[in-house]
Order: structure tokens, then C-alpha cells, then sequence
């Protein structure tokens, strides 16, 4: 059972996936779970690894272990000792009582077997919150549905409309698509009278990436056969074939239409990205900070697992200082981005900084490895200290330190890239350093 309240601060995060996750690992790990009393809202029962879809959407006997009951993980890992509880629910609006204070949660709720008719309008009070409600993608990446058995159906229709369909198009040549569609030709390489296709609007694959990675994920594709269609979009497509299963990986909106109230709008982007400022809060909502790929922050960074460890490290730091009364601290002035990119089940790549550090067939077996690691809680602790060292790594090779030859040599390499001279940092700029609690 848990402890009693004992003036703990009400914490209530939105969003129990990568952002959410990170936050409730970041308080088991640091013992700082004891300062508050934490509830986790997620419109879904169930949490995904949908980082791996392309593998499970391949292989049905895969989806069980990407997907797990939040409840049953809350309970397995028995969260309820660290204060920490789940509920289900999608969140309409979000309130403030003022910029240095709490306000309220509202969600609808309708538990497992119900109808329409059950749904309940709830309030959860907040001291603190933390927004991390990610973004919508098409289907079947990620989904409408809100109950796991009945993910469970929608994900084993699409992989039977897969199999049977003669065309399919999977749209966006981000590292989604490129992820997605290489997952499918992989599959079905030896069924010659399948033609696997991907659109995109834009001139190159991967055009966040750098060039060689664009180049590189273009050969592997095409080496699995798939026709690459560039400066188009699946409509004008639909002319030249007619896709009997049409994948929709691209982003489809932001999650944050809760927040489209008169306290809210205004820190809302034209996207709806939440605007956070350099203490990743919400405007001058000093109580309220936004986490993951929802918002939008100074840095403008690359979306991915590791940049919302390095932001999260920011957002659970302030959050203990704001408890404190003590000074809040800044992002850090680069955060460092690597992405692993899985191209069927014997090729990938990975970039890290603008960098193709690594190609081949290891990478599938990394990211597989990873996901194994989904749902419980001490690899997922362990996991947080492997990302911990990732990121300390990365620091130290792009830091300028003259004394180094590691450094130094990436650095310059770098700069000789870019032609000029790459952004110095700030001396001024605060660096994150959390107290010890
Ligand atoms: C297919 C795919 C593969 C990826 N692969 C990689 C990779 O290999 N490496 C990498 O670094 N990054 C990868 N990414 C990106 C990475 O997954 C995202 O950056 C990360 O998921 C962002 O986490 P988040 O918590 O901000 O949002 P999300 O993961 O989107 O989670 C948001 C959560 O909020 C919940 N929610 C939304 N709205 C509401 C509401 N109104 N009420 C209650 N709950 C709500 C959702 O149900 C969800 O659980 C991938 C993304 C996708 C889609």
C-alpha cells in the first residue's frame, strides 16, 4: 500500500510513452519519487514500443512483447511504492490557477468493456504538470484504438491486408517510411508479384540526415526492390497504381488540442507544438513544462529517444528546484542526437550528429535488443544509464577541447564539413548540473 500523502506535491504527467516514461524512471532512480505524488494520464490501457513496428507489424508473434498493459506494468514493477499511479484517460483541458501556481487536469474516462454512455468527465489536481503527449501518426503506426486487445486486432487486419495485397505504398521517406518499408520488402522479397513502394515528397530520403545516410538508405531499398517515388505525394500517385493497402506513416498532428482554451492558446505554435522556454516550461506557466515531441523549444533539436532523455534530465531537475525555491537551470546549449534506422532485418544505419557513424547488419539486431528491454523496469533503469554515457560521449567528442586528440580531430572534421565554424558554447550559458538529492 502507499504511504500516506505527507505533503507530497501533487505531479500529474500526460503521457505514459517515451517522455512520460523517461520522468518516472528519472524519480525511481534518483529517490526523488519521494517528493511528490505522481499521477500518469494516458488516453491508452496499454503502453507500445511502437519504436519497432516495422518489425512487428511483419511478424505477428512479435506484437505481445511491444505492448503491455499500463496497468499491469504499474503493478508488476509495483509503482505504487513509489507513489506513482495510472490512470486512464484522454485529457480535454488542462486549467491554471495562476503562472507560479497549480490548476486542473480534465478527462474522460471510459473503463474497459464500456460504451459510450459510461464515459465520465474526471479532474485530477495538479501542483506540477508535465505535458508529454507526443504526436499522431497514420495508421497503423500508431492508433485510434484505446484498449490493447483491440490494438491487438487492428495490428494482425493490417498484416493480413499486407499479405494479400498485390500494391503497397508507404508514404513519408523519413526514418519512419525508410523504417517501415524496408521492414515490408524484407518480408516479402521472395514474392516478385508484390511491388513495395515509397512517396515522398521531398528530392531525398532522409533529408535530416546526411547526405551519404540519404544515399545509403536509397541503395539498401533499392536492393530490396522498392520503387522510390521523390517530389510526390500519394494522391498524385493514385493515377499511376491503385494501392490495395496504403501505409500512412507521416505525422499527423500534434496531440495538444486540450490545450486550445483562452489560458493555453497563446503558447501553443501555428503547428500546435507547446512553445517551452529555455527551462522547458510552458510560457510563463512556471508550474507546467512541456516534454518530448508535443513541443517545440529554443533549440528547435531533433525529435528522438535521446533527445527527450537530455530535455527530460531538464525538466526533473526543474521540476525538484521549483519544489526547492532554488534557481532554475537551462537546457544545454546542443543536444546531442543519434538515430539508429533499421532497413529490413539485415541492414541499417546509424547517424550520430549529422554523422553516418555505422551501416550494416548490426543494427536491426541492436534495435531488436533494445526492445527487449520494454516493460521492465530494471532494464529500463539500466537503459538510462547506457543513454547517460551515449550522451556523455557525445559531449565530450563535440566539445572543444583543445587537450584532446579525439576531440579535437572530430571537431575539426566537423568544421571542415560545414565550411565554417560550427556554433561555439555560450561560457555564460548555465550547464545542467543537478543537484545531488
Ligand atoms: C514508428 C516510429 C519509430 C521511431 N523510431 C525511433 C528510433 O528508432 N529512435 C529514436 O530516437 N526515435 C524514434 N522515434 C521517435 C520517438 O519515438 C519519439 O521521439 C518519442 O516517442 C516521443 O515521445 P513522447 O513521449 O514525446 O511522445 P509519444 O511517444 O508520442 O507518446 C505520447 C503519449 O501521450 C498519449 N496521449 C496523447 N494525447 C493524449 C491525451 N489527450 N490524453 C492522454 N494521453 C494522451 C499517447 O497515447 C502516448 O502514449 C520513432 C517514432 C515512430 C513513430
Amino acid at each position: 500500500m502507499a504511504a500516506k500523502n505527507e505533503g507530497r506535491a501533487e505531479l500529474v504527467i500526460l503521457g505514459a510513452s517515451i517522455g512520460g516514461g523517461f520522468l518516472i524512471r528519472k524519480l525511481i532512480s534518483t529517490g526523488t519519487y519521494r517528493k511528490f505524488n505522481t499521477t500518469v494520464i494516458d488516453r491508452n490501457e496499454y503502453m507500445e514500443w511502437f519504436v519497432s513496428i516495422d518489425r512487428y507489424i511483419c511478424d505477428e508473434s512479435l506484437v505481445d512483447g511491444h505492448m503491455v498493459r499500463a496497468k499491469d506494468y504499474f503493478e508488476k514493477n509495483k509503482l505504487e511504492q513509489y507513489n506513482m499511479k495510472f490512470v486512464q484517460g484522454t485529457v480535454t483541458n488542462v486549467t491554471s490557477d495562476g503562472c507560479e501556481s497549480g490548476g486542473l487536469v480534465e478527462y474522460n474516462s471510459s473503463p474497459v468493456g464500456s460504451n459510450s454512455n459510461d464515459i465520465a468527465r474526471l479532474l485530477v489536481p495538479y501542483r506540477f504538470l508535465v505535458i508529454a503527449t507526443g504526436t499522431q501518426y497514420g495508421h497503423p503506426v500508431k492508433s485510434d484504438q484505446r484498449q490493447k486487445a483491440d490494438r491487438i486486432t487492428e495490428l494482425k487486419e493490417w498484416s493480413g491486408r499486407l499479405s494479400s495485397a498485390n500494391e503497397v505504398v508507404v508514404v513519408g521517406g523519413g526514418s519512419v517510411g525508410v523504417e517501415i518499408v524496408g521492414a515490408i520488402a524484407y518480408k516479402f522479397k521472395q514474392d516478385t508479384s508484390k511491388k513495395i513502394h515509397l512517396v515522398t515528397r521531398s528530392r531525398v530520403l532522409l533529408e535530416r540526415l546526411p547526405p551519404n545516410a540519404s544515399e545509403y538508405a536509397l541503395k539498401a531499398l533499392k536492393h530490396l526492390k522498392v520503387t522510390v517515388h521523390f517530389n510526390k505525394d500519394a494522391d498524385s500517385l493514385k493515377s499511376e497504381i491503385s494501392p490495395d493497402a496504403l501505409f500512412l506513416p507521416s505525422i499527423t498532428r500534434i496531440n495538444t488540442s486540450f490545450l486550445d482554451n483562452k489560458t493555453f492558446r497563446g503558447s501553443l505554435a501555428v503547428n500546435g507544438a507547446i512553445k517551452v522556454n529555455s527551462f522547458m516550461q510552458v510560457d510563463t506557466f512556471r508550474n507546467v513544462f512541456a516534454l518530448g515531441d508535443c513541443c517545440v523549444t529554443p533549440l528547435n533539436e531533433e525529435k528522438g529517444i535521446l533527445s527527450v532523455n537530455q530535455l527530460g534530465q531538464v525538466v526533473w531537475t526543474n521540476l525538484i528546484h521549483k519544489l526547492e525555491r532554488e534557481r532554475l537551470v537551462t537546457m544545454p546549449p546542443r543536444i546531442q542526437f543519434i538515430q539508429a534506422i533499421t532497413i529490413g532485418q539485415e541492414d541499417g544505419l546509424v547517424v550520430a550528429n549529422y554523422k553516418l557513424m555505422k551501416t550494416g547488419s548490426e543494427i536491426p539486431k541492436m534495435k531488436a535488443e533494445s526492445a527487449d528491454n520494454f516493460g521492465h523496469l530494471d532494464k529500463e533503469l539500466a537503459m538510462l544509464n547506457k543513454m547517460n554515457k551515449v550522451v556523455s560521449i557525445l559531449d565530450c567528442l563535440s566539445s572543444v577541447c583543445c587537450c584532446c586528440p579525439i576531440s579535437s580531430g572530430y571537431r575539426e572534421a566537423a568544421l571542415r564539413k560545414k565550411g565554417a565554424g560550427g556554433k561555439s558554447q555560450d561560457p555564460d550559458t548555465e550547464k545542467i548540473t543537478p543537484k545531488s538529492i
